[in-house]
């Protein structure tokens, strides 16, 4: 790793930021032959970055990453999950276990990202890339970079991967400050428990995994909980829109939204001995922010959150693997751009072009349907008190002559009780328009 003042020459591109966005752009672009400088304001790479803890496999990352599932750091590949409603002190789930989970390619795994960032990073160092940790850029300027606010240093191409804030993008005027409307706050905490008890309590053996995601709350806040297994220990947190924590600060905090989460039934017995360890809060960017901003200019291409790319629908969350992909297809820009000796905006329009052709262009708009159904206050304040009411009514009688409801009276008189028969109608045809 370099010092600050060892570096004086110039480069082809730097990549500000090495979360996997960044650090993937700057070990693609090294890889290709061009000369590459990644800076990172965190003391360490992975210092400064919170996430819940599952990466969703993709055929991309085996290819970038080759031998993936031999290689990289993970905990537990994901077998199991778990969708799970949550209303006064009672859940009702559905849960998706398959013996083809058992085996590689896994469909995802847990991870701790202080470990994974810092493998990254050295594979990148590997690669022939120059790494500044302890560096904030403080400025872009016509011929690279400021430094700590004191030292300029210069290259052809700057990549954005500054995470969802992206001052860089605010400073070239690509974007305004984050709206509210744009973005979701997530508070995590990271408990260690032994390896044994969470393989009893969740059903487990060896390194199989569960995710968990929760939806429902008393105060009714758009956004979700979730509890995913690591080796030793459980990732738990929650994700709410900060529109509607906003709207309702008089009620409720996120904090006391926290602590009733960590308090219901599952969480509760899942934390039973468990120590926590680590506390952490990020904003996150919203499903719907990708598209309002432009994602390259001259010169400059921006990757990861700072761009959007984030699958965020409150109930669940992906945005690590949208980050490699990201980085990987700036990197390919990066050296067509290099080759050419043309970084004009026209030019890198190619990025542009790459995104919409991957995966991440078009799984956006199945999940932004999926994202814009689930965050909307019919789906938090009534599909967990229907759910709720309906199963507790069939399994439940109140005295010994009490006569059995049919399970089509229960259905409809909760949807009269909870919904009423128009919204209901409605929210038929959203659930179509959602999955289509
Ligand atoms: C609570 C929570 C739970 C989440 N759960 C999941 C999950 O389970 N699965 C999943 O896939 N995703 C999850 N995400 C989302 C995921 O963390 C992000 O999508 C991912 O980290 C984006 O990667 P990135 O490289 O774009 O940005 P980041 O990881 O944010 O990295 C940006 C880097 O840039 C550095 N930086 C910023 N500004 C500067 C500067 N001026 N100079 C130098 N360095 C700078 C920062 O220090 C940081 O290291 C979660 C997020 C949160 C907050």
């Amino acid at each position: 790793m370099k010092q600050i003042n060892q570096i004086n020459q110039k480069f082809d591109a730097i990549v500000v930021g090495a979360g996997p966005a960044g650090t993937t752009a700057a070990l693609h672009i090294a890889k290709g032959g061009a000369k590459v400088l990644l800076i990172e304001r965190g003391k360490f790479v992975g210092a400064k970055n919170s996430f819940g803890g599952t990466l969703e496999y993709s055929p991309l990352l085996q290819q970038l990453i080759p031998d993936f599932w031999n290689t990289i750091p993970w905990e537990r590949f994901i077998n199991k999950r778990i969708f799970s409603t949550l209303h006064s002190d009672s859940h009702f789930s559905v849960s998706y276990d398959s013996s083809h989970f058992r085996s590689p390619p896994y469909p995802g795994c847990t991870l701790y990202r202080s470990v994974f960032d810092s493998w990254y990073a050295n594979k990148a160092l590997k690669a022939g890339v120059t790494l500044l940790t302890e560096t904030t850029v403080t400025q872009i300027t016509d011929n690279g970079v400021i430094l700590n606010s004191k030292q300029e240093v210069f290259a052809n191409m700057i990549v954005a991967a500054d995470g969802v804030l992206s001052k860089l993008s605010q400073s070239i005027g690509l974007r305004p400050e984050p709206q509210v409307e744009e973005c979701s706050l997530g508070l995590k905490l990271f408990y260690q428990l032994d390896e044994d008890i969470i393989n009893e309590r969740f059903n487990l053996q060896n390194r199989e995994g569960v995710c968990q995601f929760f939806l429902g709350n008393s105060a009714d806040i758009l956004g979700g909980g979730f509890l995913y297994t690591q080796l030793q220990g459980l990732s738990v947190g929650i994700v709410h829109s900060l529109s509607s924590l906003n709207k309702n600060y008089k009620r409720v905090n996120i904090h006391q939204l926290l602590e009733e989460f960590v308090s219901q039934s599952p969480l509760k017995w899942g934390l039973k001995h468990a120590k926590l360890m680590e506390y952490s809060a990020h904003i996150i960017p919203k499903i719907s922010s990708w598209k309002k901003y432009p994602i390259h200019h001259n010169r400059f291409l921006v990757v990861g959150d700072a761009a959007g790319f984030c699958y965020n629908t409150g109930l669940h969350i992906e945005g690590m693997n949208l980050a490699i992909e990201s980085g990987y297809l700036a990197a390919q820009t990066v050296l067509y751009a290099h080759k050419k000796g043309d970084f004009s905006k026209k030019t890198l329009n190619d990025y542009v072009e790459r995104i919409k052709e991957s995966s991440i262009g078009s799984n956006f708009r199945t999940n932004e349907r999926l994202g814009n159904f689930i965050n909307d206050d019919i789906v938090i304040k009534s599909y967990p008190r229907l759910i709720d009411e309906m199963v507790n009514r069939l399994l439940f009688k109140k005295n010994l002559y009490q006569k059995k409801e049919s399970i089509f009276f229960v259905f409809l008189d909760s949807i009269r009780k909870y919904l009423g028969i128009g919204k209901f109608f409605r929210e038929i045809i959203r659930i179509i328009k959602s999955i289509i």
